[in-house]
């Protein structure tokens, strides 16, 4: 099964081409790192992902769902991430948690359950009753998380979703999302951080609108650290 499959995707803003023909398949339940400098297309191939731009040519399914074609059911299985923190700071983490969920649809018995679940999922269930305002970067991030999976989606988008956190709230993020794909969460994770990026993830190196590399990052680095490689790849300097 295909979690996302993004089929000569172009998109151009003008004479400026942010993504030019852009293909790569993304399997259920693997966490797959779309690296690439600031620049290189990755918040564009975001928007398109989650429909907010249409794309001049190209195709994209979501866990087999025609964005284009079946755009509901297609959407219904995605939950994001956005790099900018989108909590109601004045409400509680459970407040924020069962609004949203309301806004699926949910309601009773259901959306509690679905609440408790992703709290429990992301270990804030301590947290619950904290107004977001109080809660570090770390736990905001972690709030943003729970609330994606709320509707229970087969893939996770997330855009730099450690920027602005401490060395120990990143890998505590990172973890969680890898186990998320270990659950079986599709997940792509927008970065320019090589260091964000484990062996044995999947990688999508993206420069210049263009595919660079794609495969294992452990295949792309070679014998050279994954720092290095990607700048050898993107031609940048170190
Ligand atoms: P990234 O998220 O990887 O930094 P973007 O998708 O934001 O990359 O940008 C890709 C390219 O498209 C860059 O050359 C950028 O300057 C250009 N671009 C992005 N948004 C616009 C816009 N609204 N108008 C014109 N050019 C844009």
């Amino acid at each position: 099964m295909t979690g996302i499959r993004v089929a000569d995707l172009t998109y151009r803003y003008g004479a400026i081409a942010a993504l030019d023909a852009v293909r790569f398949e993304v399997d259920q339940g693997a966490f797959c790192a779309l690296l690439g400098p600031n620049g290189a297309g990755k918040s564009t191939l975001f928007n398109l992902l989650t429909r907010l731009f249409v794309p001049q040519a190209g195709r994209i399914e979501i866990a087999g769902h025609d964005l284009q074609a079946n755009p509901r059911a297609a959407l219904a299985k995605l939950g994001i991430v956005f790099q900018q923190t989108t909590l109601d700071l004045d409400l509680t983490v459970r407040q924020n948690l069962t609004y949203f969920a309301a806004l699926h649809g949910l309601s009773g018995r259901d959306r509690a359950r679905r609440v408790d679940m992703v709290l429990e999922r992301l270990d804030i269930a301590d947290r619950a009753k904290q107004k977001a305002r109080t809660l570090n970067g770390g736990h905001k991030r972690r709030t943003e998380i729970a609330r994606a999976l709320l509707h229970d989606p087969a893939v996770l988008l997330l855009d730099e979703p450690t920027v602005g956190l401490d060395a120990a709230a990143r890998a505590g993020i990172t973890d969680h999302v890898h186990g998320l794909a270990d659950e079986g969460v599709t997940v792509l994770w927008a970065t320019h951080l090589a260091d964000e990026v484990r062996p044995d993830d999947r990688l999508i190196v993206l420069h210049q609108a263009k595919v660079l590399a794609d495969g294992y990052a452990n295949e792309i680095s070679g014998a050279k650290p994954l720092q290095q490689a990607f700048l050898d790849l993107t031609g940048a300097d170190a």
